[in-house]
């Protein structure tokens, strides 16, 4: 290679690296052994030349003295011909040295050989009082989580799955750490809540702030205790920006157990139909009103089937009144058996029933309802000496745009439907479609009697 060459390339070498020095993202500042600057970035120079006494950046030593003193000392003394000085050393300046803003440094520095050193400078406030941030609310946490022993605290993401598994979620359900990823209806019994409902509390939460409910809920081995859930979003969440698996909302589960006799006993005066403890009509209409709403926030099916007693009066006046009560709690019995726990099996009055069937849609209704059907059409009920048997007759309508969110108005097809399954022989399911309400003047079979 021509000797004019190599000092060329040498030169465009020494020019590259200069280049990257001064546009490097971190403070970087070349200086003799002494300390005496011989290159420094405009990083460097900004971070560095509040601190120099003089106003002028000669000596990196000099510069520093005054928030890190020693550093010259250390410097010469540092025994081998190369290597690390210092790495990652935090220089705390407080804020009348940052003109008002308190500031941490991290200082690493370099000897390259006997003559020349190289320091890397970085602003490193933010990270540090993220980290500070962190350590503390994960102390405020685990305060929380060994101190207080009747709750459960977990975080979930914003699709409702479990981000962590804590001493507190074992403690209050028993589950151990495979939970994680999880949904938390894990903590629900089965068939009590849909996936639908799952996100529903999610968005009550960020309406109003948090989401409560309370009752039955499940322990890893299966046992149930009573429940208060309360979820409710963080505050830092957007922090975490879009990814769909950061912790979002805390939920809070708490075993009140030795409250729930009380409030049960509030629970069944107010919503419990007193013959047969299904739900009664209050229950079933506030139920109602949540689908709905909920339904109208994120569209989805919801059926509603009601069942009827065939024949009623002449069991009543064959048997008497009180054997007639007997066959009205089986009938509730069955109903309890046949559907899912997240549907609302109400007496809404006399020998009429309705059941209330989030997140489905016509086929599974009328399978579901088909199914209670024959289930009750094999029933014997003994009443003084003889064996009852009945059957019932049932209407299903699912909601639909038409129905427009009106709880009476898919009664009333339900109901139409029901009238005939009654005209076409009884002991058998019908479903509502438009023609039943445009060609049939029904006689309205009144709901709210009763
Ligand atoms: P259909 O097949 O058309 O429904 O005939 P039905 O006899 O069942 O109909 P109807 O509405 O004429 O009669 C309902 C009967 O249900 C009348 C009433 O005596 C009886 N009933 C209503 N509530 C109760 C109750 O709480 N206990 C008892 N044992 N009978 C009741
Ligand atoms: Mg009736
Ligand atoms: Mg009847």
């Amino acid at each position: 290679m021509p000797f004019d060459d190599s000092v060329e390339s040498l030169r465009a070498e020494h020019e590259a690296l200069m280049q990257f020095l001064y546009l490097a993202p971190v403070g970087l500042v070349q200086a003799g052994i002494d300390g005496e600057i011989v290159m420094i970035n405009p990083i460097s120079a900004q971070l560095l030349m509040p601190l120099s006494p003089d106003g002028c950046l000669t000596n990196l030593f000099t510069a520093l003295e005054g928030v890190a003193p020693g550093l010259r000392l250390q410097c010469a003394q540092y025994p081998q011909p190369n290597g690390m000085v210092f790495e990652g050393l935090h220089i705390h300046l407080r804020a009348e040295e940052r003109r008002g803003v308190p500031q941490i440094l991290s200082f690493t520095l370099l000897k390259l050989d006997e003559a020349r050193i190289m320091a890397v400078i970085q602003d490193v406030t933010a990270e540090v009082r993220r980290e500070r941030q962190l350590r503390q609310s994960d102390a405020w946490l685990n305060a929380i989580l060994t101190r207080i022993s009747d709750y459960a605290l977990a975080a979930i993401d914003r699709e409702g799955r479990l981000c962590d598994w804590n001493d507190s979620i074992a403690r209050v359900t028993g589950f151990g750490e495979h939970i994680v990823g999880s949904p938390y209806s894990i903590f629900y019994p089965p068939d009590a809540m849909t996936g639908e409902h799952l996100l529903d509390r999610l968005r009550e939460a960020d309406a109003n702030g948090w989401s409560m409910d309370e009752g039955l809920r499940l322990r890893a081995d299966g046992s149930q205790f009573w429940c208060s859930a309360l979820i409710a979003p963080l505050p830092d969440r957007e922090a975490f920006g879009d990814d769909p698996s950061a912790p979002a909302y805390c939920l809070i589960l708490r075993d009140i157990s030795d409250k729930r006799a009380a409030t049960e006993k509030r629970r069944q005066a107010a919503f419990c139909d007193h013959l047969t403890s299904l739900a009664n009509r209050r229950a079933f209409f506030e139920a109602a009103e949540l689908e709905l709403e909920r339904a109208a926030h994120t569209p989805r099916s919801l059926a509603l089937i009601v069942f009827d007693a065939d024949h009623f009066k002449q069991v009543n006046d064959r048997y008497g009144h009180p054997a007639g009560d007997r066959v009205l709690c089986d009938l509730a019995n069955v109903l309890r058996d046949t559907f899912r726990a997240v549907d609302t099996v109400a007496r809404l009055g006399g020998e009429e029933f309705a059941v209330l069937l989030p997140s489905t849609g016509i086929d599974q209704a009328l399978a579901s309802a088909e199914r209670l059907r024959l289930a009750v059409s094999t029933r014997l009920v003994a009443a003084d000496g003889a064996e009852i048997a009945y059957t019932v007759s049932a209407g299903v309508a699912v909601l639909d745009a038409t129905a427009e969110g009106n709880i009476d108005l898919l009664i009333k097809r339900a109901d139409e439907a029901l009238y005939i399954a009654k005209a076409q022989g009884r002991n058998r399911v019908a479903s509502w479609t438009p023609e039943l309400t445009h060609h049939a003047d029904t006689p309205q079979r009144s709901r709210h009697a009763g």
